[in-house]
């Protein structure tokens, strides 16, 4: 996807503040964040939300969050932290390659949801 911004980010073409990369996710730290500690879990391959995953993205998917605890530990966070997958309009999905946000820092992250 030529013109996705988290594939060119991915594939190197634009620049990240790398936090873990293998084969197959990529890890970055959020461009605006929302907490002192927040950053994203990619995949490598394009998946553009949760409503394109299938079975065949299980084993990455799986992979992407059996990584979230160890990396949050290495940025800092041992006393818990907050993860969000934002899928669609109605979810606030801002860029349509999917990605785990993993947000954290010395105090509560707090309500899950904006109160209304
Ligand atoms: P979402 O609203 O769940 O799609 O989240 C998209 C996130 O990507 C936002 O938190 C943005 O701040 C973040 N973002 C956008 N562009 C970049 C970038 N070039 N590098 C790092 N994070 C970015
Ligand atoms: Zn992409």
């Amino acid at each position: 996807m030529a013109d996705c911004l988290f594939c060119r980010i991915a594939a190197g073409e634009i620049p990240c503040k790398k936090v873990y990369e293998d084969e197959q996710m990529l890890a970055f730290h959020d461009i605006h964040p929302q907490r002192p500690v927040h950053f994203l879990i990619i995949p490598k391959p394009h998946l553009s939300s949760l409503y394109d995953a299938g079975s065949e993205h299980e084993a990455l998917l799986g992979r992407m969050m059996a990584k979230a605890g160890e990396l949050a530990r290495a940025e800092g966070l041992d006393d818990g932290f907050r993860t969000i997958v934002n899928t669609g309009r109605i979810g606030g999905q801002e860029v349509y390659h999917l990605h785990l946000h993993i947000l954290g820092g010395p105090e509560p992250v707090g309500p899950m949801t904006q109160k209304r």
